[in-house]
């Protein structure tokens, strides 16, 4: 072997040298140290072979953590959404707030009041850490936190209907995905449907038509995923609370996303909050807790004690009962509502806050970066239509921006999938035969780590 590439092979840092660097503290030891023989394989090949000059320890160490990062140590694990849909259901919904999510991470490692009081030293309830929240957040007399809302209404159909028949719309027999499906929950609750009305028009008269002896309750349904527009009606909520009372029943309604503040600040169309649907007499509300709340899987039960009483009573609610890292996820989420702004710190509704003007910024600060890194790709800086997701808002569109690529190398199907495989993998759009980025579901430290990835994702043979 010729003296200087033994030389340069010298010059290679050390196995226990790398092994001693701070940056390295963090991750696991077994996998550092494999992680570090591969990386010095590579660099001894690279050496012998393209007879490269030795790297700087610098440069290893960096290799060696960009390495450790590619080693996928958990299946289930971040990704950067880079699709422009806010509430993407697939790629886990609602992001949550850092400050709530260094809380939940604390009650998770520790032991923590969840049933229990710490004044009288006696057991309590699970509810009571959100209970004031919600009742402030939306006027309700009480409320009760399950597994997700398809929980919520499973529990509220099954204590309150229990057998009898529920009063529902055929504009509102809706499926939201991933197939459920309100008719088949409601037969699953024990409860019968009696529709009522067309897919278009349902009257006030029609509810009243069907109500008799064996009635249970009247359900309303928020139509979440669709819009029938053009010949439509339903009753006002106000008149179908005063019909439900009038014949001692009481009125559901599966509000799906659940609102509590008003986005058309954002450009939103309107949309009644959970408080305004409860001031109008509705005596329960049903709804997410990672959609537009933004907090993590949860159903919440809000409503009149006397309901919510029955409820608490049923034996179901142990089956779907939500853990303490719900719990935190909720509380924390809940009180940014109360003492910030919400519109800033709830990162759900931060995305939708973000006006045009603002991701224009920031898709010309990525295009900007990977000019800087990327020579021979087309870059360009182009509006796009963002979505809300989750089922909410259908047919709305949020206008944004997103930096679309061309790469003269490699297709664009392939591209998508080595950005997908990329540790941190980055979901990716595709627009005219291009790859784009829209800016409006990602962080500015995600749109920093793009240049650098997709450098990766080119390199890699
Ligand atoms: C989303 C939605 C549900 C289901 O809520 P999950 O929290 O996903 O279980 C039920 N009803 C309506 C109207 C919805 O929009």
């Amino acid at each position: 072997m010729d003296e200087w590439v033994q030389r340069q092979l010298q010059a290679l840092p050390q196995v226990d040298l790398l092994l001693r660097q701070p940056e390295l503290s963090k991750w696991n030891r077994t996998a550092c140290k494999e992680a570090v023989r591969s990386v010095l394989q590579q660099w001894r090949q690279r050496i012998v072979q393209k007879h490269m000059t030795a790297p700087s320890i610098t440069q290893v160490i960096h290799d060696i953590i960009m390495q450790l990062q590619r080693q996928r140590v958990y299946h289930l694990h971040t990704l950067i959404n880079a699709t422009g849909t806010v509430l993407h259901t697939n790629l886990g919904r609602a992001r949550i707030n850092d400050t709530v999510s260094t809380h939940i991470a604390q009650i998770a490692s520790s032991y923590s009041n969840v049933e229990y009081d710490v004044d009288t030293g006696q057991r309590s309830s699970r509810y009571q850490h959100v209970q004031r929240l919600i009742q402030t957040l939306t006027g309700a007399e009480d409320c009760l936190i399950v597994n997700n809302n398809a929980a919520a209404v499973l529990l509220a159909l099954s204590t309150i209907v229990s057998g009898r028949e529920v009063i529902l719309s055929r504009g509102e027999l809706v499926e939201i995905g991933g197939k459920f499906r309100i008719p088949e929950v409601i037969k699953q609750s024990g409860g019968l449907i009696h529709e009522v009305g067309t897919t278009n028009k349902t009257h006030l008269a029609d509810y009243e038509k069907a109500i008799q002896e064996d009635t249970g309750a009247i359900l309303k349904v928020h139509t979440s995923n669709y819009r029938i527009i053009g010949f439509t009606s339903c009753p006002d909520i106000a008149d179908l609370v005063a019909l439900a009372h009038q014949h001692d029943l009481p009125l559901l309604y599966d509000l799906g996303s659940g609102l509590l503040v008003d986005l058309q600040a954002v450009g939103l169309p309107y949309e009644p909050t959970v408080k305004e649907i409860l001031q109008q007499g509705c005596d329960v509300v049903l709804f997410s807790g990672d959609k537009l709340l933004g907090s993590g899987q949860a159903g919440i039960i809000a409503g009149s004690a006397r309901c919510i009483e029955k409820m608490k009573q049923n034996q179901l609610l142990r089956a779907l009962r939500v853990d303490k890292l719900t719990l935190a996820a909720l509380e924390g989420t809940l009180q940014l509502y109360i003492e910030k702004d919400p519109l800033q710190e709830i990162p759900v509704l931060a995305m939708l806050a973000t006006s045009q003007e603002m991701c224009l910024q920031k898709a010309k600060m990525l295009a900007a970066a990977l000019r800087q890194d990327h020579t021979v790709l087309e870059i360009e800086v182009m509006s796009c239509e963002d979505v809300v997701g989750g089922g909410a808002y259908p047919g709305c569109t949020l206008p944004g921006y997103m930096v679309a690529i061309s790469m003269p190398a490699m297709s664009v199907n392939e591209c998508q999938r080595r950005l997908r495989q990329h540790n941190p993998a980055v979901i990716s759009r595709i627009h005219q035969n291009k790859i784009a980025f829209s800016v409006r579901t990602m962080t500015d430290e995600e749109i920093t780590c793009i240049p650098q990835i997709l450098k990766e994702c080119m390199d890699r043979s």
